[in-house]
């Protein structure tokens, strides 16, 4: 049916291949592309349980004439960004060249400045439109899933939503004192920056990690939770009309925290470039090179995540109350793909956002986030594709 572009070749992009490839009726062929050709080689002679005709090339994505180069050759339908927040303009410049739709799972931040907004990419709004492409921003799970589940509850259940809390909880355990279980300079650079949250029509910062809760999350457990600024905040609070509030809350162990002040502490975590015996080195960069790499995590984890939306609201005018979630087992996960449920709960989105592209379910020209359209196929295709969930209509609820 159509011929799909991955751009990237890490631990997300690992579970993007094989959900495609085992979705070989939709994707005929594949073509990962990434920084170094051996990790996407790597990734194509694992693929099992399909049929595509699987093409691989070596890519530098900043550069968005190699982009076009590759796109013009391949012919994709659709490209898949996979690869780093710092690549997503790049490679949009290249699809509005060649008129390809383009999908991503995490937005733009310039490399200097450590800031998630989607000013960025709204910008290509115009041009994406004129060309009659789609780009599809945010299509993981948080960003992403969580957004579905908030336009899902809106559809099916609310007449209006005041309140929204996502809740991601890691419970996987890799045996590592410390890793991050996606791209460590893009995690660090999420979990240190100031937390941030939406009130009645107002955002309100905090310092770094220091609003805290406990939720005691179905099949998980009780665990620690801190109010993080995330990304589908900004787009939730313009989509979900009606809402007051709006925050994100992440687990966190003590032994992670632990970690990461001693390292906030003694400057590994900045992003200032230093001298260094001549060479200027990025700490944040040099602590990602002697970090486990994400991608090797999947063999050793072990554990579950759960990662779902508590949403309050009216119906009828009676108020309501409902908690939508995913229950992913890492050890399964990495037993199909060869991945950690992080990266799994990533790349699974992203491929069903490219299908309904792809069977032109979901169309439109332009720039959008994933809550614009309608929830219900891709519900069923999470369901279908291994993100089942749960709904609980009398959940917990936090202060
Ligand atoms: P990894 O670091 O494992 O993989 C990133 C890949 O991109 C690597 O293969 C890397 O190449 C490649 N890459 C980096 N720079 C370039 C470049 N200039 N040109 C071509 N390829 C490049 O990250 P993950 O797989 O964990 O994450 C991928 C994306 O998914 C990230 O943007 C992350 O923020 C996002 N994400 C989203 C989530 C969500 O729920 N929405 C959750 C988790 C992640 P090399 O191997 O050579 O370094």
């Amino acid at each position: 049916m159509g011929k799909v572009l991955i751009i990237g070749a890490g631990g997300v992009a690992n579970v993007v291949a094989h959900k495609c490839y085992q979705n070989s009726e939709v994707f005929d062929e594949i073509c990962i592309a990434s920084r170094s050709i051996e990790k996407c080689n790597e990734i194509r002679n694992k693929l099992t349980g399909g049929n595509a005709n699987v093409l691989t090339d070596q890519l530098d994505a900043n550069n968005s004439d190699l982009v076009i180069g590759l796109i013009k050759r391949f012919k994709p339908d659709v490209v898949i960004n996979v690869a780093l927040p710092y690549q997503n303009l790049s490679i949009m410049d290249a699809c509005v060249e060649t008129g390809v739709h383009y999908i991503d799972t995490a937005n733009y931040e310039p490399p200097e400045v450590p800031k998630f907004e989607y000013k960025w990419q709204w910008e290509y709004r115009d041009r994406f439109a004129k060309k009659g492409i789609m780009a599809l921003l945010g299509c993981g799970f948080d960003p992403g899933v969580t957004g579905i589940f908030c336009a899902y509850a809106q559809k099916h259940y609310f007449d209006e939503i005041h309140s929204i809390d996502i809740v991601d909880a890691n419970a996987g355990d890799h045996g590592y004192p410390f890793a991050t279980n996606f791209n460590p300079e893009i995690n660090i650079r999420e979990v240190t920056a100031n937390g941030r949250y939406f009130e009645n029509g107002q955002w309100i910062e905090t310092e770094p990690l220091s609003i805290k809760s406990v939720y005691n999350f179905p099949l998980v457990g009780p665990k620690n939770i801190y109010l993080l600024y995330h990304e589908e905040l900004e787009s939730l609070a313009i989509n979900i009309k009606g809402l007051k509030r709006i925050r994100f809350w992440m687990t966190f162990s003590d032994n992670y925290l632990n970690y990461l002040n001693v390292l906030k502490n003694v400057g590994m975590t900045s992003i200032e470039a230093i001298e260094y015996e001549g060479n200027k080195i990025i700490p944040l960069k040099f602590l990602k090179a002697i970090l486990p790499d994400p991608a090797a995590l999947g063999q050793r984890t072990k554990g579950k995540t759960n990662i779902g939306c508590i949403i309050q609201g009216v119906k009828n005018g009676e108020p309501k109350s409902y908690y939508i979630y995913n229950v992913c087992i890492h050890e399964e996960c990495y037993k199909e793909v060869g991945s950690q449920a992080i990266s799994y709960t990533t790349g699974v989105p992203a491929m069903i956002g490219a299908m309904l592209i792809l069977k032109g379910i979901w169309k439109k020209s332009g720039v959008f986030n994933v809550e614009e359209f309608d929830p219900d196929p891709f519900m069923e295709a999470l369901n279908k594709f291994g993100l089942e969930w749960n709904e609980d209509f009398s959940p917990d609820l936090l202060d």
